[in-house]
């Protein structure tokens, strides 16, 4: 239960006391009452100070009400003192006002009722200063113990509050110094706050200047109030040098790291330009060599070819067969580098014709191979390069007919779908299929799964179509599985229109 409310009556009239203490008690259940009847009680009273509130008459025989209000507001400035009176003229009453009377009621028939509603009203409003008190107090203690600047300040831009945290990210003593220095300038963030329309509300991210002359960054956030109808700006001062400092930081290392990635890049180019013109040049020049072997090779087949015995004769086919192998060994190298070296033009080409191109220069190892090919039209028209993407469909094609297993018929199947802004063309086959792990590694030059004597080929195959469709800003890959038989597939960009 909660402590009485301890109330002092001061009246020397016996019967005013009396009915002053029946109203309280009809108000307050839980009541204690002293009576003062004599300075002596009232001294008694405000040594021991056990009391909440006093209800006091003016006229007493041994005071008056003006000097005991002043004596409780001198010794317990918060308590509420009531006047009740019918003695006192209106100066009295506002001289008591003045001097911290809570309420004053005239004594009267009809009026006593009115002592227990302004001894209620004086303990809420009571209640509610101690409150503010304590807010206020939580409050100055959180302003004071936050890392963030806080601040304010009037509209002519002059600081009027900041908090300690505020002062020791500018490092001076006082708002007023920020002022005299000219530190932040609010005039300027309030009058860009005055232009915009609500929430007048800005984040910024600014660099000041301390008052020892160092910079630092901070976050700024700026918001435009009214209190008690003045307009303020009010301001949030956040360091964020740090971050700041490693944003800096991290842009200048991208910039060394792309400047070195772009220059190694172009080490490389270099490189591979220069290696790619090497092997053009030798193959180039081997050719003339082996055109002699073969020429030769050729001759003595036709004049001496029934004279010479089965081994000699067999010796002689070898180095044909050879200087042939190495014949497209060649052309295929020079195709490769080629791919690189030429400037290509990228327009739209259509799929179904270029596949007609390319089934007629297959056509001998169709026929050799008895090969059903079944293409699904229409097919799409691609943004590529006619002759590239020959040579591009004519490996990946030649060896879906190839790497078929001994006696079986290579069914091979030819359809496009739409993926996004891309066509994906897929050539299906029933051949040997390639095991996953291998996958990656057939589109490298010279990579060969096989002996020649199983297949014959250079190697050069899928290199050749892979570095065509990088040409062309297109994608090649391969699904499979050992003995499945293989889908590639080539992916190009579209052209909406057809042709
Ligand atoms: P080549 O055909 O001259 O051997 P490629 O570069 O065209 O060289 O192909 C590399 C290797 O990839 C081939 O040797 C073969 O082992 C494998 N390969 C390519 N296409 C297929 C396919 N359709 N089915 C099975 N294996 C294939």
């Amino acid at each position: 239960m909660a402590n009485p409310l301890q109330v002092l009556v001061i009246d020397d009239n016996r019967s005013d006391r009396a009915l002053v203490i029946r109203e309280l008690r009809r108000e307050f259940s839980h009541l204690t009452v002293q009576e003062i009847v004599d300075a002596k009680d009232f001294e008694q009273a405000i040594a021991k100070g056990n009391f909440d509130v006093v209800v006091t008459d003016y006229q007493l025989g041994w005071s008056d009400g003006l000097k005991i209000l002043r004596t409780v507001k001198a010794h317990y400035p918060r308590c509420p003192v009531i006047m009740f009176t019918n003695t006192g003229t209106e100066e009295i009453a506002v001289e008591a006002l003045k001097s911290g009377l809570d309420d004053y009621v005239l004594k009267q028939p009809n009026r006593y009722i009115r002592v227990p509603i302004a001894v209620r009203v004086a303990l809420e409003r009571l209640e509610m200063h101690q409150r503010a008190a304590l807010l206020e107090i939580r409050l100055q203690g959180l302003l004071n113990q936050v890392k963030i600047g806080i601040f304010r300040s009037n509209s002519d831009g002059t600081l009027l509050e900041a908090n300690p945290a505020f002062l020791d990210l500018l490092g001076i003593e006082s708002p007023n110094q920020a002022n005299e220095l000219n530190l932040l300038d609010t005039l300027g963030y309030y009058k860009q706050l005055m232009e915009q329309s609500p929430p007048q509300q800005q984040e910024q991210e600014v660099q000041l200047q301390r008052r020892n002359g160092s910079l630092f960054w901070a976050l700024l956030t700026t918001t435009l109030n009214t209190v008690e109808g003045v307009p303020v700006l009010d301001g949030l001062l956040e360091d964020i040098t740090e971050r700041k400092q490693a944003e800096i930081a991290l842009q200048q290392l991208t910039a060394t790291l792309e400047m070195r990635i772009r220059d190694r890049t172009a080490q490389l180019e270099a490189t591979n330009q220069a290696l790619e013109e090497f092997t053009y040049s030798v193959s180039h020049d081997l050719r003339a060599p082996l055109r002699i072997i073969y020429g030769f090779a050729q001759l003595l087949l036709e004049d001496l070819g029934e004279s010479l015995n089965s081994e000699h004769l067999g010796f002689l086919q070898r180095i044909i067969a050879n200087a042939n192998r190495l014949d497209a060994l060649i052309s295929d190298l020079l195709t490769y580098s080629r791919l690189r070296q030429t400037d290509i033009s990228l327009e739209p080409v259509s799929l179904s014709q270029v596949l007609e191109n390319v089934l007629a220069q297959l056509e001998p190892d169709i026929q050799a191979r008895q090969a059903q090919i079944y293409v699904e039209k229409p097919l799409p028209v691609v943004r590529a390069n006619r002759f590239i993407l020959i040579q591009v469909l004519i490996n990946v094609l030649a060896n879906a007919i190839k790497f078929v297993a001994d006696k079986i018929q290579p069914h091979v199947r030819i359809w496009a779908n739409q993926r996004g802004k891309y066509i994906r063309l897929w050539i299906q086959d029933n051949g040997i299929g390639i095991d996953v792990k291998q996958q990656q590694q057939i589109f490298n030059p010279f990579t060969r799964l096989h002996s020649e004597e199983e297949y014959s080929g250079t190697g050069i195959g899928l290199a050749i179509a892979r570095k065509g469709i990088e040409r062309l800003g297109g994608k090649i890959g391969v699904e499979s599985q050992s003995g499945h038989g293989s889908r590639f597939w080539i992916e190009l960009p579209t052209v909406m229109e057809s042709l």
